[in-house]
C-alpha cells in the first residue's frame, strides 16, 4: 500500500499572502456550485480516517483539486487507529472491530455515499454496507455468559438508585458534571449489573471514565437501551474496516490525485501572526531521520489530527505477548504536546495520555485453519457467524469479550480459515484459568483462557494447535474516555486562528461522542466547510432525546 500510495515530497517556497483567508472564503461558485478553491493547498497530519474524509470533503464539497491535498503520515500505513492487514501466511490482525448505527452515524454514511465500492460495481460504499446488514442482521442470542453458561440479558438488573442516576446524568449539564468520573455517581452495586455489563463492554467504559462522555453515549444511544442485549441496531461492514472503507476511500483519493506521504511525521508548525489572527506558515517534518519543512502560505490549510488512541500499540504471538510501550516510541502525541507549549488554547494532551494504566487494555486476532471453534461457538450462542455480536463473560477475571464476523473477514481471506476478534477491559488482572496479568499472556494462553471460559475442553488442544492468537496491547485505546474539563480539547476551529483545524478525537465537538468514525468525520465535516467557508450544514446530529416515542420505550428498558 505505502508503495502505491508514495508520492514525491518536496519543500516548497511560496511567500506569505496577506488577508488571504478572507480570499479563502471569497471563493467563485463553479457551474455545478462546487466553490473553485483551485490555488489552495491542504496539509493533512494523520493518515487516519478524519484526514482521509478531510481530504474527501475538501475535494467533494471544497472544489480543492486533489493534487493540491498532501497528508502526512508517520507510519507507512493508512488508516489509523482503522486498521486489518494480514494474509494468509502471516496471519491476520485487527486492533478493533467497529459497531456503527444507521441513525448515529450520519456524517460517516454521507461520506461513503459518494465513495464508489470496490466489490460492487455501481453501488457506494454506504449502499454496499446497507445492503450487507439486509442481508446479515445482527440479533445476538448470547450477550452474556456466566459459570459457562448463557444467561438471559433481557433483564437489565437496575435497582431504583441506578435508574434515578442514569436518568439524573442524563439531565445534568456538561458543566456540572465537570471532571466527575462515572464512579463518583454510580453505587458500586450499579457496576454489576446487566445493563453496566452490556453498556460497559458495548462501548469500552470503565468505571473511571469521564461522566460527561457516559452522559453524551447514554444520549446518544438511547434508542438502543430497548435493544442492548440483542445489539440488534448494530451495523456491520463487509469485511473488516481497512477493506471496506478504508481501502475505497483511499481508492477514490488517489484517483483524484491526492498526495500520501508515508513514513513521515510532522513535529511542529510554525505560526505567524497577522491582522486576522494566527496563521500557520511551516511545517516541520521528519521522514527516516531527515528533517525537513514545508512552507504554508495563507491561502493554504493546515488539518491536524491530534493524538491517537492507537498511539504506541504493539502485537504479541501465538508465544510472546505485546509489549507495553512507551509514548515517546510513537510520535502522534509529540506534536500537539509541542503545540500547546506555545499554544495554550490548543488544549492539554495530559488530561488524556498521562494515566496509561486506566486507559489501556489488550484486543486480540485469532486465525483458524479448523473450523472447530467456530463450529462450537455457533452452537453454543445460536448465532451463525456475523449474526451475533459481542459475547461477554460477565465472570472473567479480564472480561473478555469476543465476536466472529461474518467470513471471509478480509478480502484476501482463503474459504478454509476463519477470523475472530475478542478483548479484554481488565488486563492488569490474574485470569481465573491461567494465573498471570492478560498483558503478560501470550496468544496460547489468552486463547487457553477464553476456551476454558466457554468450556471447550475438550476440543482445547486442537483449537490451539489450528490457532494463530495475535494480542494487541493498546495503551492509550480509551484515553479519549478519560475525565476532562471544558478547554482540554481544542475546538476544530480554536478562536484567533485563521488556517489551522484540529480533526480526529480530541478536539472538541458538541454533543458529539468519540471512540468513534462518527466523531472523526464530524471533525472533517466541521473543519472544511468552516475553513473553506463551503455553503453546507454538517450533517445533523442525531438526537433520540427529542422524539418521545423513543424516550419512552428506553426508559420501559431501564425498568426491565
Ligand atoms: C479496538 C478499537 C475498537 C473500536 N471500535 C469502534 C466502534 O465500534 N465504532 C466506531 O465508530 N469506532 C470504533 N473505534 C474507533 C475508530 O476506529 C477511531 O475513532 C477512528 O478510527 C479514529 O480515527 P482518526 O483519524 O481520528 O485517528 P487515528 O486513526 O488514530 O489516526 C491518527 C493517525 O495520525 C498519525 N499521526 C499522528 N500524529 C502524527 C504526526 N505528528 N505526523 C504524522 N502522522 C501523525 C498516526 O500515525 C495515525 O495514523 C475503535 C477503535 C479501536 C482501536
Amino acid at each position: 500500500m505505502s508503495g502505491l500510495l508514495s508520492a514525491t515530497f518536496s519543500s516548497e517556497s511560496a511567500g506569505s499572502e496577506s488577508s488571504a483567508a478572507k480570499e479563502r472564503i471569497d471563493v467563485a461558485a463553479g457551474a455545478d456550485g462546487v466553490p473553485q478553491n483551485e490555488s489552495i493547498k491542504a496539509y493533512l497530519t494523520g493518515g487516519g480516517i478524519a484526514s482521509l474524509a478531510s481530504a474527501a470533503y475538501l475535494i467533494q464539497a471544497g472544489g480543492v483539486p486533489g493534487p493540491n491535498i498532501t497528508i502526512l503520515e508517520a507510519s507507512e500505513l493508512l488508516g489509523g487507529s482503522l486498521d486489518g492487514k494480514g494474509s494468509p501466511e502471516h496471519s491476520y490482525v485487527i486492533r478493533g472491530g467497529r459497531m456503527f448505527t444507521e441513525e448515529a452515524y450520519t456524517c460517516m454514511f454521507d461520506l461513503l455515499s459518494f465513495i464508489p465500492s470496490l466489490t460492487t460495481n455501481g453501488m457506494s460504499v454506504k449502499d454496499e454496507i446497507y445492503e450487507f446488514n439486509s442481508r446479515i442482521k445482527s440479533n445476538s442470542l448470547c450477550r452474556l455468559v456466566k459459570d459457562g453458561q448463557k444467561i438471559d440479558a433481557s433483564h437489565m438488573g437496575l435497582s431504583n438508585a441506578d435508574r434515578m442516576e442514569l436518568i439524573s446524568i442524563m439531565a445534568t449539564s456538561e458543566d456540572t458534571l465537570g471532571a466527575k468520573r462515572i464512579e463518583d455517581i454510580f453505587e458500586l452495586s450499579f457496576f454489576k449489573t446487566n445493563f453496566w455489563y452490556m453498556w460497559c463492554t458495548t462501548f469500552a467504559f470503565q468505571p473511571w471514565h469521564s461522566a460527561v462522555e457516559l452522559k453524551r453515549y447514554l444520549l446518544r444511544f438511547m434508542q438502543e437501551f430497548p435493544r442492548i442485549h440483542t445489539l440488534a441496531g448494530v451495523r456491520r461492514t463487509p469485511y473488516n474496516q481497512y477493506d471496506s472503507i478504508v481501502l475505497p476511500i483511499t481508492e477514490w483519493l488517489v484517483q483524484h490525485g491526492v498526495q500520501f506521504v508515508t513514513g513521515t511525521q510532522v513535529t511542529n508548525l510554525d505560526f505567524n501572526h497577522g491582522q486576522d489572527g494566527k496563521a500557520v506558515e511551516r511545517i516541520h517534518t521528519v521522514s527516516h531521520g531527515a528533517e525537513d519543512s514545508i512552507v504554508v502560505r495563507d491561502i493554504d490549510l493546515v488539518f491536524v489530527t491530534n493524538g491517537s488512541m492507537t498511539a504506541a500499540s504493539t502485537q504479541g504471538s501465538m508465544t510472546e505477548p505485546a509489549r507495553l510501550a512507551s509514548k515517546e516510541e510513537d510520535g502522534s502525541w509529540a506534536l500537539w504536546e509541542t503545540l500547546v507549549q506555545d499554544n495554550p488554547e490548543f488544549g492539554n494532551p495530559a488530561a488524556f495520555n498521562s494515566n496509561v494504566a486506566e486507559s489501556k487494555w489488550l484486543s486480540f486476532t485469532v486465525t483458524l485453519t479448523d473450523p472447530v471453534f467456530f463450529n462450537l461457538m455457533e452452537q453454543f450462542t445460536g448465532n451463525l457467524a456475523g449474526t451475533g455480536g459481542l459475547v461477554t463473560i460477565m465472570d472473567s477475571n479480564w472480561l473478555m469479550s469476543v465476536v466472529l464476523p461474518y467470513q471471509p473477514h478480509f478480502l484476501n481471506q482463503p474459504p478454509e480459515m476463519d477470523v475472530f476478534w475478542g478483548y479484554g477491559l481488565f488486563p492488569d488482572i490474574e485470569g481465573n484459568f491461567i494465573k498471570k496479568k492478560m498483558s503478560d499472556c501470550s496468544g496460547e494462553e489468552i486463547l487457553n483462557e477464553l476456551c476454558r471460559h466457554l468450556r471447550f475442553d475438550f476440543h482445547r488442544p486442537h483449537i490451539i494447535k489450528s490457532a494463530n492468537c495475535i494480542p494487541s496491547m493498546m495503551p492509550y485505546i480509551t484515553s479519549q474516555f478519560m475525565p476532562r474539563v471544558k478547554g482540554d480539547r481544542p475546538d476544530v476551529r480554536p478562536t484567533g486562528t485563521t488556517n489551522i483545524a484540529f480533526i480526529g478525537q480530541y478536539c472538541e465537538l458538541p454533543d458529539d461522542v468519540v471512540f468513534t468514525v462518527e466523531y472523526s468525520v464530524r471533525s472533517a465535516q466541521t473543519a472544511v466547510f468552516s475553513l473553506l467557508g463551503v455553503d453546507k450544514e454538517v450533517s445533523s446530529l442525531y438526537k433520540a432525546e427529542h422524539d418521545l416515542e423513543i424516550v419512552l420505550k428506553s426508559l420501559a428498558t431501564l425498568f426491565h
